[in-house]
């Protein structure tokens, strides 16, 4: 019989802290759904009462699976329950637990909250007793708990058991300032469930040490059974615990997945790379390709011995397997690549080939060409994936872009403003059909990137979900000039993701090389016909 360790999201709570995170309510309501559908078993929503967004998440039923948790203060010193609008607030949230937070640290009781150990301790019962006689389940954030227990275990154990006599159904503990390291927290943990069983503790990490992880996979081995994190290990500062790599290590790793279950399911967690996605799509911005498990290098590998041993058993260079957090393998193709590289990610999209087709000999001169005026198709998967099948094989010319032009032009607008306005205008030729297509756009690429993408006649639908996720630029010096190397990244409808490159000396040109390969792939990835 496994025993139950339990998840608990502080995303749109916590994570909300961090510099430059600004949810609105549609947003949390969309992550908040993401995380139900990953099976998290508690998701905190923020501050009822707190900002207009909380109080208006927390105004009616969402309608998930998740325990839906609601976030505040216990009451105010010298106050009583009834007394504190604050209090009210998180009472009358539509949530289905509350998680108070209090001092546990004897230091910041007196000189930030100014009031007595005992006041502090009262009001914890009060408030647990309160939230308890209003039918929800209770947690008890206890803020500074590690450092609260070095100076003063006695008091912080008190505060904890306060809270767990009063029937809180967790007892959290906190490493608000995030300095403690595993072996204490592996202690302090260990000290903690001899007075409160570990089924009753959680530990909430912070990330300042980067030991986040650590910290909350330590307070499991030492009996804690719920854990505190975020997606991507959003939070303020250095962030918190960072649930994305401790969802897989708990599922995936035989210490644990032999000695725990939870919540999430083996098909949930082939969407923990797409859902970790989605959230950096909405704060809008690039994914760290480098993300543990998730990444889109955490399964990469380039050079070709490597590559070979993958090719034959993945497990030689996997610790787990990619498909399982719905990632993929990667096999870089670079100027180091052998043979046995550009053999295995033809296989793996899909191009058969022989192992010794003269073309593939070809492809591998072009690469080596291209990548010595400045292409990197390591970073580019889609436009190689474009060069592979043009070399073996076919890629249908869908349509030709006879002319474009894009004109930037700063003057006074009618309220006598300076402003700098783009346009441009697309010539394409699908079939015998000639189209033209103008945009505006915030820059010139911007704007030829939307009159490209406006009117490609019968293949528009195929390329209608279409969206540029990032744009990289660089500066090389390859050969005698400099020349421009662009990356683009695109999505679709599906979420599915590529990166496609351009090279040349002219800005506009590159990006232009960079956009058609993105649509181009599009209508080979979704079978247009020629
Ligand atoms: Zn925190």
């Amino acid at each position: 019989m496994k025993e139950r360790l339990y998840l608990f999201d502080t995303t749109l709570r916590d994570g909300a802290q961090t510099n430059g995170v600004d949810f609105t309510l549609a947003d949390k309501l969309a992550i908040a759904r993401l995380l139900d559908d990953l099976g998290i078993d508690y998701v905190e929503g923020g501050y009822p009462g707190a900002n207009p967004t909380d109080t208006e998440l927390f105004g009616e039923a969402r309608g998930l699976k998740t325990k839906f948790t609601a976030f505040g203060m216990t009451r105010r010193p010298g106050r009583s329950t009834a007394n504190d609008p604050g209090l009210a607030a998180l009472l009358e949230a539509k949530a289905d637990a509350i998680c108070f937070v209090a001092k546990a640290w004897d230091f910041h009781v007196r000189v930030a909250l100014e009031t007595t150990e005992e006041e502090n301790i009262a009001s914890i019962r009060d408030s647990v007793r309160a939230a308890r006689q209003k039918g929800r389940e209770v947690l008890l954030d206890c803020e500074h708990f590690f450092d609260g227990y070095k100076a003063n275990p006695q008091y912080a154990l008190a505060c904890a058991k306060a809270a767990f006599d009063e029937g809180a159904r967790w007892v959290v503990l906190c490493d608000t300032n995030g300095g403690t390291l595993p072996h204490e927290v592996e202690r302090i943990v260990g000290a903690v469930v001899k007075t409160i069983p570990g089924d009753h503790v959680a530990i909430h990490a912070h990330n300042d040490t980067e030991q986040a992880v650590a910290n909350s996979l330590a307070a499991v081995r030492a009996g804690a059974r719920q854990i505190q994190g975020t997606l991507n290990g959003l939070g303020e500062r250095c962030g918190n615990a960072n649930l994305v790599s401790i969802i897989p290590t708990l599922k995936l790793k035989p210490e644990f997945s032999g000695r725990f279950d939870i919540g999430v399911s083996e098909a949930q967690l082939k969407k923990l790379a797409q859902a970790s996605h989605m959230l950096d799509e909405r704060l809008n911005r690039g994914s760290d390709r480098y993300a543990p498990y998730v990444g889109e290098n955490a399964f990469a590998t380039k050079a070709g011995i490597h590559a070979s041993a993958i090719a034959k058993e993945p497990a030689t260079y996997e610790h787990v397997a990619p498909e399982s957090v719905g990632n993929r393998r990667k096999v870089l193709v670079s100027e180091q690549a052998g043979r046995s590289n550009v053999l295995a990610e033809l296989e793996r999209i899909g191009i058969k080939v022989g192992k010794d087709d003269r073309r593939i000999t070809r492809l591998l001169e072009l690469v080596k060409e291209r990548e010595t005026i400045g292409y990197a198709y390591e970073a580019a998967d889609a436009s190689f994936e474009l060069l592979a099948r043009r070399t073996l094989g076919t890629v249908p010319n869908y349509f030709d872009v006879t002319q474009f032009d894009i004109n930037v032009e700063q003057r006074n607008n009618a309220k006598g403003e300076r402003v700098t306005v783009t346009m441009a205008v697309v010539k394409v030729k699908v079939g015998d059909d000639n189209m033209i297509s103008a945009a505006e756009g915030n820059g010139p690429v911007n704007a030829l990137d939307l009159a490209l993408r406006k009117d490609l006649g019968k293949y528009q639908k195929y390329i209608d979900g279409l969206t540029l996720t990032d744009y990289r630029v660089r500066i090389l010096n390859a050969g005698t000039e400099a020349v421009t190397r662009v990356l683009i990244e695109s999505e679709d409808e599906n979420g599915e993701r590529w990166t496609t490159i351009g090279v040349s000396p002219n800005i506009i040109d590159a990006s232009f090389q960079a956009l058609m390969d993105s649509i181009v792939y599009k209508l080979v990835k979704s079978g247009a016909p020629a």
